[in-house]
């Protein structure tokens, strides 16, 4: 068995990596590279393999970075299956139409050349095989399944074994635990190598079970002074545990009563997703849904789909509480309340998500008083907030106790999904703790199992 690693080497995205046997070629992720540009440049090279060679994709999970190249893929000549958790079928969907909306959209206006269209998204929603996890599929000499990996609703860590060879796994990106919906992320057996994503393999976070009350204490200082709190966030997952924990202040009273708008109509759509699946939520939270409950509603929330309806959040009175993408406040509907509610002391802004080098939001997070938004110098006068424990990703002791809790250790470990000095933090802890072989591959870099 032989793997290349086709991307989301020393960086964080472009996830593609080429499994191959004797009898088969099987890609894991087919994902976009994401820069300060919507379809960076890298996006157009070729793959690095002929996209008709590939016998099949197997998806770990429906975030932009693993599946953002499928529609590419099929429009160079990719014929096979795409094998995906139902939940992770239902949300690429959502996100490869945005996508394509994004795609078309800056085509409209300054003619950026487009990555894909329509009919390929169509063709690659046509070719997925939903696959629950734990149920072992043959696929050539190869069998795999997928294991939860708590990250977002659907998403799996994928383990692959040739009949008499070598096993491995990819970890996909593995959940920070614990999550207020998902279950916790499974265990990893025994495995020969091991491919694991190390995004934050040089950073601890926050406790995550102060982040409610951290949440809380925005909301009330904000609202008691009848200013607007805005919250960027992530349309996937982000959104939704925002949602859920909104939904536990207010019922229970711990918050002043206010509209709440979800401005995003990806998130809106991810949230249908997500309610689709109950099954795949974690116990707490699935006996919230056979008692009758909804997690993810509360007196005073709105939900703005059209542009009509986001610009009726303008005239409504305040205190209020905005929820809008996108989540780096690079694009999206947020910069419109940004450049309304940006100049006013009363105002907050709550950071809950990772800030990309160059956006908007790594400008506000770092304290920038002076801001361009839409085309428009602003002062920035609102105060602006972060908790950091809204990560979906594991942080480095996260990662740790995920592989030292194999029943045996991997053989050696490949750190990808991380910028290069975040994957040599984790190789180095790895070595140095568990004592396992682990490096941090080269684009384009073969190994032989
Ligand atoms: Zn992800």
């Amino acid at each position: 068995m032989k793997v290349t690693f086709y991307g989301a080497t020393r960086e964080v995205t472009g996830s593609c990596y080429l499994v191959e046997t004797s009898a088969s070629r099987i890609l894991v992720d087919c994902g976009m590279f994401q820069g300060s540009a919507f379809t960076d440049a890298k996006n157009f090279r070729d793959f690095g393999f002929n996209p008709s060679s590939i016998d099949s994709v197997i998806v770990t999970h429906a975030h932009l970075d693993h599946v953002g190249r499928l529609p590419k893929l099929v429009r160079n000549g990719f014929k096979g299956k795409i094998y995906a958790t139902p939940p992770t079928v239902k949300l690429a969907k959502v996100v490869l139409d945005d996508a394509v909306a994004i795609m078309d959209d800056e085509f409209r206006r300054e003619y950026r050349p487009k990555l894909y269209d329509q009919n390929d998204v169509n063709t690659v929603i046509k070719r997925f095989v939903p696959i629950e996890y734990s149920r072992r599929v043959r696929l050539g000499g190869l069998t795999f399944r997928f294991r939860d990996a708590g990250h977002i609703i659907g998403s799996a860590f994928v383990e692959i074994e040739e009949a008499g060879g070598p096993c491995i796994a990819f970890s996909g990106d593995l959940g920070n635990v614990p999550n207020p919906i998902l279950r916790p992320t499974a265990q990893l057996v025994e495995r020969d190598v091991l491919v694991m994503e190390s995004t934050y393999g040089n950073r601890l976070h926050e406790r995550v079970n102060t982040r409610e009350q951290r949440l809380k204490d925005s909301i009330v200082s904000t609202l008691t002074q009848k200013g607007v709190l805005i919250i960027p966030a992530f349309a996937i997952e982000r959104a939704q545990e925002l949602l859920y924990e909104l939904n536990h202040l207010v019922e229970n009273h711990l918050v002043p009563s206010a509209n709440v708008y979800l401005d995003s109509p990806m998130a809106i759509e991810a949230l249908g997703v997500v309610e689709s699946f109950p099954q795949y939520y974690n116990d707490h939270t699935r006996e919230m849904v056979e008692r009758g409950e909804d997690p993810f509603s509360f007196p005073g929330l709105r939900l703005t789909r059209t542009r009509e309806q986001s610009k009726t959040i303008n005239e409504s009175p305040n205190p209020k509480v905005i929820i809008a993408g996108s989540g780096m406040m690079n694009g999206g509907r947020i910069l419109h309340h940004l450049l309304r509610y940006l100049g006013n002391k009363k105002n907050t802004i709550l950071i809950i998500g990772y800030q990309a080098h160059g956006t908007l939001g790594r400008h506000l997070y770092l304290g920038d008083r002076r801001v361009d938004v839409l085309h428009k110098h602003i002062t920035v006068k609102a105060r602006i907030e972060s908790i950091d424990a809204y990560s979906a990703h594991a942080d480095q002791q996260q990662l740790i106790n995920w592989v030292g809790a194999a029943k045996r250790l991997p053989g050696h470990i490949y750190c990808t999904h991380g910028e290069e000095e975040s994957s040599i933090a984790l190789v180095s802890r790895l070595t140095k703790e568990l004592g396992v072989t682990a490096d941090v591959p080269h684009f384009e870099q073969t190994v032989e199992l």
